[in-house]
């Protein structure tokens, strides 16, 4: 049973009230609260626990080190690699998706390759492909959605050229909350050769995850969407690919020896991290994957669900609500602008004045801002804590604002 008031007590943030007011957190989209699980080992890891990693031989170091590494482990089984050797841990997607393109894409991308994205990507899955468009001429081509947000799998197969040499694509919108079948994306792209990205940074969050299932080549984690600490993550790269990769930050820890003429480099996937990890970060990452995996990600996402047919029939009967994306297919992050009202921020202030914290911007996804015509939209994204009572308190927040401002 999913016992969400015992969830709840589980995160001490919630029982805090922001201006006056019980906190609703809705923007779990950007960044999600940590249960205290995570919060103490974090805690006893700088109190009781702290060195540095790999490369004492004292008895903190090594203990810092066991624990730092097992979390690859815990990685692997939340995402159903094969082998734990092929995570990559480092500080989040943004590394991540970083790595690929400079250890991999780059060396062997030519003027006039492709790299096939689509329109619903993060600036994060957008920006280092656009580095090598602008540095060495790579050809980027965009797949729309369609009018609900949806995404046809069949529409980025049918941009594959023989010029293709990747697919990077969201599993989950962080706008819209679209789910994409990246799973046929990589049956159809692997037919033809073409290696796939995955952004799993929102997708990893509300639904199991395999990604031998996926068949992905690439599926990139941020650790702290995923209830765990900021500044943690880690990309899982298929053993095939990962041959294939050079290094991309160099520095300690990476190497195998370096003398004045010669570097060489040690075996993955230490290879691919250079430098003083986020130690106390990242087992505190393990922690919150292991706190998931206990209360079961099918179970979160079926309680999400849930929540996610609750907000929407709440959020319809609003006329003077226009919700982005009305695909059925989606996670409960909910993108929306109020008729005639001023912008996103004013709506979001209101909102924040009644405890209820949701985001406004362009979320990270200008060509998305662009497709939709819109500059900034409200977000308001649950995650597993969230529940029905907050959604009417979302809705009278906004009958508020409509009042006030329309
Ligand atoms: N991709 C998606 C879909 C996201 O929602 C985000 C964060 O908002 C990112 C990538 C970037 O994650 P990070 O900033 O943790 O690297």
């Amino acid at each position: 049973m999913y016992d969400i008031d015992k969830i709840r007590s589980d995160f001490p943030i919630l029982s805090r009230q922001v201006n006056g007011k019980p906190l609703v957190y809705l923007d779990n989209g950007a960044s999600a609260q940590k249960p205290k699980v995570v919060i103490d080992a974090v805690t006893r890891g700088y109190a009781e626990e702290y060195a540095n990693v790999h490369r004492g031989l004292h008895y903190l170091s090594n203990l810092a080190t066991e624990k730092y590494e097992a979390v690859r482990g815990t990685i692997a089984r939340f995402l159903g690699a094969e082998d734990e050797n092929e995570i990559v841990l480092n500080s989040g997607t943004t590394e991540g998706i970083n790595t690929v393109a400079y250890g991999w894409a780059m060396p062997r991308l030519q003027a006039g390759d492709e790299i096939i994205l689509s329109v619903m990507e993060h600036h994060a899955n957008i920006v280092p492909w656009h580095f090598l468009r602008e540095r060495q001429g790579v050809v980027l081509k965009w797949v729309d959605v369609d009018a609900t947000g949806a995404l046809d799998p069949q529409a980025v197969l049918d941009a594959i050229t023989p010029r293709t040499r990747l697919i990077a694509v969201t599993q989950l919108s962080n706008v819209l909350g679209t789910r994409v079948d990246v799973k046929a994306i990589c049956a159809g792209a692997r037919a033809q050769g073409v290696p796939v990205l995955v952004d799993g940074s929102q997708g990893a969050v509300h639904a199991p995850v395999n990604v031998q299932d996926i068949g992905c080549d690439f599926y990139a984690i941020t650790g702290h969407k995923l209830y765990g600490p900021s500044g943690s993550g880690a990309i899982y790269m298929r053993k095939e690919r990962m041959a294939e990769m050079h290094p991309f930050l160099g520095g300690g820890d990476m190497i195998r020896e370096v003398h004045k003429d010669v570097v060489t480099y040690a075996d993955p996937p230490m290879k691919f991290e250079a430098g003083t990890p986020g130690i106390v970060q990242t087992i505190g990452l393990g922690v919150a994957l292991e706190y998931l995996m206990d209360l079961g990600m099918q179970n979160v996402a079926a309680h999400e669900d849930r929540l996610r047919d609750y907000a929407r029939s709440r959020l319809d009967g609003l006329n003077w609500l226009q919700v982005q994306g009305t695909t059925q297919d989606k996670a409960a992050i909910f993108s929306f602008t109020i008729d005639g009202a001023a912008h996103a921020h004013d709506i979001s202030t209101i909102l924040d004045k009644k405890g209820v914290a949701v985001r406004a911007g362009h979320h990270c996804a200008g060509p998305l801002m662009d497709h939709l015509g819109v500059t900034a939209t409200c977000r308001a994204s649950f995650g597993l804590y969230n529940t029905e009572a907050e959604v009417d308190t979302l809705v009278d927040a906004l009958e508020l604002a409509h009042e006030l401002f329309a």
